[in-house]
């Protein structure tokens, strides 16, 4: 469980940005139809990636980075430019030969081009011929679509683009006219369906979602009158019908018994039924199932699944926490544990408040910055913000703005809440009193505390201890160069009225 630092120089998903490279260089071949265009769009495209991968790497030269770089970029601009099909070439490739091992090399160095570009490892490229397609239908007008006549399977994943983009009514218009007639079709067209079901579903075309439906339940092809009777099992679920749900499900089982979607299907009907057991069962039934495919990773399918069910245990905790609870004031004190001398603030705060508000005033009145991760634990509950990071396996997290505090501290005197799950700030909160709410004061006041919180990032209540170890032997090699880090950090510094003053100020921008 790491999360992003903010010194990390470059965070970059790399499937994503060779993704996105892609469909760059394709419209730079369409629009310059030149290889040296090409070259050059990606050897500036590529300098970033490469850089990240060659920081990873250990002892890798500036000039190591620059010559990865541009041999991938060589690398590249051939696979692309020979699948890239051409409009104006029947939509085929006009492939162009890699140099001759003594050509001088096409990357503009002056080198041969056996001892440039052409000795750089490079990866092996995956570029599908339907993906090429619609990478370069993605980039044409719409109106130009109709006639080159592209299968099914490829206006999928032109559609599938446009949908992205938020262009629902491009991708109606796009394939309306492929599912005139479902009878043409068979499973090449599964995709599209999906697509042209979802945008009907964005764009609010009930009417023609059920006909679409209803056509395809008929199609000959019985993966896409599974996939038919898959949609309306969700459809029916959500209206409330469980016996149509399922009876659909079954239906498409028994035509599709292999088909790995029915996996999420079947969890998702289980749990509207409120069948949460078996709904986890089947989970790791599906998952070790899935899992054993040698032809396809399901990896996102089998998380999806967890999600499902994990999703599904925090809506049920949420629900089974008390909804009316005694309002009070709660006088707080927050000290970091394992420190000397005491690091600690008073707050009080109405118990009306979300432990994600308790969240913001904490780090205010200490003086963190909300740079990290954090949670609470209030007895069996771990309180956080869970988008923040992965818990796949975990223990459920509860989402800290949907939990108030008096929904779970009820009548306990202390809790916990860590602060950056590496330095591992633990703070004690004790509650030292329960007064009586008061709703015409501001819902929450700091009233005392004493010393600086630690710096963050300095290593945790062993680092901290360092700092204090410095600041007593300032003359030492070691706590000097300590010390020039810190800069002018003062361990025994509060000032509570500024303190204050950023505490109510939290107050009149959020509640
Ligand atoms: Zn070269």
């Amino acid at each position: 469980m790491t999360e992003t630092n903010a010194s990390t120089p470059h965070v970059i998903d790399p499937l994503g940005a060779m993704n996105r490279i892609f469909d760059h260089g394709v419209g730079v071949i369409l629009e310059s139809n030149d290889f040296p265009t090409l070259l050059a769009h990606l050897q500036q495209a590529l300098r970033p990636l490469a850089a990240a991968f060659a920081a990873e790497a250990e002892e890798a030269t500036p000039g190591d980075v620059e010559r990865a770089a541009r041999g991938l970029a060589t690398h590249i601009a051939f696979e692309l430019w020979n699948t890239t099909p051409i409009p104006a070439n029947h939509f085929r490739p006009r492939k162009l030969a890699r140099p001759e091992r003594n050509a001088p090399c096409p990357c503009g160095s002056g080198h041969k081009y056996k001892q440039c570009c052409g000795a750089v490892d490079t990866p092996p490229l995956v570029l599908p011929p339907d993906e090429m397609l619609a990478r370069v239908l993605g980039h044409l007008p719409r109106e130009g679509l109709a006639d080159v006549g592209a299968p099914p399977q490829v206006l999928g994943l032109v559609a599938e683009r446009w949908f992205d983009e938020h262009r629902c009514d491009d991708v109606v218009a796009l394939l309306e006219p492929l599912f005139a007639d479902p009878a043409k079709l068979d499973e090449r067209a599964e995709h599209a369906a999906n697509i042209l079901l979802n945008s009907y579903l964005t764009l609010q075309r009930r009417e023609q979602g059920d006909d679409l439906l209803a056509r395809l339940k008929k199609a000959p092809d019985r993966i896409l009158r599974s996939t038919a009777l898959q949609r309306e099992a969700v459809i029916l679920s959500d209206r409330g019908d469980h016996a149509g749900a399922w009876q659909a499900f079954k239906e498409a089982q028994r035509l599709t018994p292999d088909d790995p979607t029915l996996s999420h299907l079947e969890v998702l009907l289980l749990l509207a039924d409120g069948r949460r057991d078996e709904a986890r069962a089947r989970v790791e039934f599906w998952s070790a199932k899935l899992a054993r495919d040698p032809d396809y990773d399901h990896r996102p399918l089998i998380e999806a699944l967890h999600a499902l069910v994990e999703g599904d245990a925090i809506g049920d905790l949420l629900e089974q926490l008390p909804q009316d609870y005694a309002e009070r004031r709660l006088l707080l004190h927050i000290a970091l544990e394992d420190i000397e001398p005491p690091i600690w603030r008073r707050l009080e705060v109405e118990n009306t408040l979300s432990f994600a508000a308790l969240h913001n005033l904490i780090q205010t009145a200490m003086g963190w910055e909300d740079a990290h991760l954090h949670e609470f634990e209030v007895g069996g509950y771990r309180i956080g913000n869970i988008a923040e990071y992965d818990n796949p396996y975990g223990e459920t997290v509860l989402p800290g703005e949907e939990v108030e505090l008096g929904q779970v501290i009820g009548r306990r005197r202390s809790f916990t809440y860590v602060y950056d799950f590496g330095d591992d700030w633990r703070h004690r909160i004790t509650i030292e009193k329960r007064l009586p709410s008061d709703p015409l004061r501001r819902p929450a006041a700091l009233i005392d505390g004493a010393r600086a919180c630690p710096p963050e990032d300095c290593g945790g209540v062993y680092g901290y201890s360092r700092i204090l170890d410095a600041k007593r032997t300032p003359r030492s090699a070691e706590s000097r160069e300590l010390l020039q880090w810190l800069g002018p950090y003062q361990p025994e510094a509060f000032k509570l009225a500024s303190h204050q003053k950023r505490i109510d100020a939290l107050f009149r921008r959020t509640r």
